[in-house]
């Protein structure tokens, strides 16, 4: 049995969350979707609203569960057992932060092991801070983020987003 844990702020979970954790959902066993749990001042979402966002989302896979966690990720990983971290690679956004905190992460735990996963083409430039900014300002991003992530943004800038 090999579980993963998938860590992020999700502020606010994406559909390239979605297709990274659908992904990796069919690669091991158990992933525990990891929130991280940020000082709400500097989140647009408090951290119940982003774990309730993703339970909701993936509330039809199986293997899949949502958790917060505050502290090293390392930590979290190994207080659930997992050997795994995965995180989701978008072309020429992520790989030097991810190759610096593998490294960081290994040596604080050296049985942790880092799985990143390519971003599906679609979602390649979906990030949640432009998700966030588009809505504020109206824009459509329908088909960027899951019905009831469109739902709260709506709720949180009054604004119209279609
Ligand atoms: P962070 O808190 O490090 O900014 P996020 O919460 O935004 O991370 O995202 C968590 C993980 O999901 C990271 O590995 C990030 O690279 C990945 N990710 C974010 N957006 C996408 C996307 N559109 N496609 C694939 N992976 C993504």
């Amino acid at each position: 049995m090999v579980s993963a844990i998938y860590p992020g702020s999700f502020d606010p979970m994406t559909n390239g969350h979605l297709d990274i954790v659908v992904r990796a959902g069919e690669l091991f066993d158990r992933v525990t979707v990891s929130v991280y749990d940020s000082d709400s001042q500097k989140t647009l979402f408090s951290t119940q609203e982003r774990v309730d966002m993703f339970r909701d989302a993936v509330k039809d896979l199986p293997n899949v569960q949502v958790e917060p966690f505050s502290g090293l990720v390392v930590d979290f990983a190994q207080s659930l057992g997992a050997k795994v971290i995965v995180r989701g690679l978008r072309v020429g956004y992520d790989f030097e932060y991810e190759f610096e905190m593998a490294l960081m992460n290994r040596t604080l735990a050296p049985d942790v092991e880092l799985v990143c996963l390519m971003s599906s083409l679609e979602y390649q430039f979906v990030h949640s801070t432009r998700v966030r900014e588009v809505a504020q300002l109206g824009g459509d991003i329908s088909g960027l983020v899951p019905p009831l992530v469109l739902q709260a943004l709506k709720e949180k800038f009054r604004t119209k987003v279609t």
